[in-house]
């Protein structure tokens, strides 16, 4: 089958590659829609394992499934996730299946989805792997794993009805949070980016209003929200800047999620007395999506709750993959790039 290599941002090469064999309770999946995720282009954290097939956010059709397997058959519609927990150890048990060894243990398809077709391990099928409703297409049906992100994100920051939110960047992750925090019924929702057409975007998807990076963005967030601080603070571009900015801006009260990776060796430093002493300051963390996270992510795309097709800027056949790695690199240009490896 033909496959995507990749070597670097720059060097996506089409390779044939052997399809992979089934064994009892695997499937195997005809992907027709694989997104590429900014964290595919995390170039310093790719390349230790290059060359590999990338690609985790894929929908397609079952082709074949291997013995015992009585949940999915031939034919069938479905989106599947990469990682999943093992739900047994005690991070699982206390609701943070997202740092279970088993799902931290990395991508489980073989190989990834740019290519034409995935084995999903017994583990994925039983934990990882929903049919699609009629109504949700494959390009759409790869948004679940990323939305099901910003759903357990916004969970666990507790967006409230009526709440003011502050999404610091606004690339794919940050506009799926705006999309989310309007489902969640937030307040005042505000974006940040360093572009001007990123900032166009996030006010297309329903940010009530958008202030340039460089600005000084403590102060015009609190001209816009009565003189208070945000009572949620978004982290979706961990640079020291933006990291200080989060400090600046949260109110009284209010928390900081941070979201995103932050380059390697970076540091935060707290101002302890000017942010949280006295001012019931909190900061949380989130990563990955639990299967929970996931069928969530589904209904909100399923009813349109959160619409994710509008989100779409290209569709590329598999030969094109290294070009849709460029674009998400540079992201000037795109916001979510789909490969589509059946063509
Ligand atoms: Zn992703
Ligand atoms: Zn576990």
């Amino acid at each position: 089958m033909r496959a995507a290599m990749y070597y670097s941002n720059r060097d996506v090469r089409l390779e044939e590659i052997k399809t992979p064999v089934i064994g009892a309770g695997e499937m195997l999946l005809q992907i027709f829609a694989s997104s590429i995720c900014g964290s595919d282009t995390m170039e310093w954290y790719r390349i230790k394992r290059a060359p590999l097939v990338l690609g985790h956010e894929i929908a397609g059709r079952v082709a074949a499934t291997g013995a015992g397997v009585t949940g999915f058959k031939k034919g069938d519609r479905v989106v599947a996730t990469h990682h999943v927990p093992c739900f047994s150890c005690r991070y699982c048990k206390r609701g943070h299946e997202t740092v279970c060894d088993t799902l931290l243990g990395g991508t489980h398809f073989d190989p990834g989805g740019f290519c034409e077709y995935v084995r999903l391990p017994a583990i994925n099928v039983e934990r990882g792997t929903w049919l699609l409703p009629d109504e949700v297409s494959y390009e759409a049906g790869t948004f679940v794993e990323p939305l099901g992100c910003v759903i357990r994100g916004q969970r666990t920051a507790a967006v409230r009805a009526g709440d003011s939110v502050l999404v610091l960047g606004s690339g794919i992750a940050g506009l799926l949070h705006i999309k989310l925090a309007l489902a969640n019924n937030a307040g005042m929702v505000v974006a940040t980016d360093v572009s001007d057409e990123r900032l166009a975007l996030a006010s297309r998807f329903g940010a009530h209003h958008g202030i340039a990076a460089a600005s000084d963005v403590a102060a015009e967030f609190r001209k816009l929200n009565s003189g208070r601080g945000a009572d949620v603070v978004i982290v979706c571009a961990a640079a020291e800047a933006v990291l200080q900015q989060a400090q600046q801006a949260v109110g009284r009260g209010g928390v900081i999620l941070l979201f995103a990776p932050a380059p390697a060796g970076t540091v935060m430093p707290l101002q302890v007395n000017d942010v949280f002493w006295r001012r019931d300051v909190s900061m949380t963390t989130s990563y990955a999506a639990s299967p929970a996270d996931c069928v969530e992510a589904l209904e909100l795309i399923k009813s349109g709750r959160v619409r994710v097709d509008d989100m779409i800027t290209h569709r590329l056949g598999l030969a094109e993959t290294g070009r849709g790695f460029a674009l998400v690199a540079e992201g000037a240009t795109s916001l979510k790039v789909i490969i589509k490896p059946q063509e």
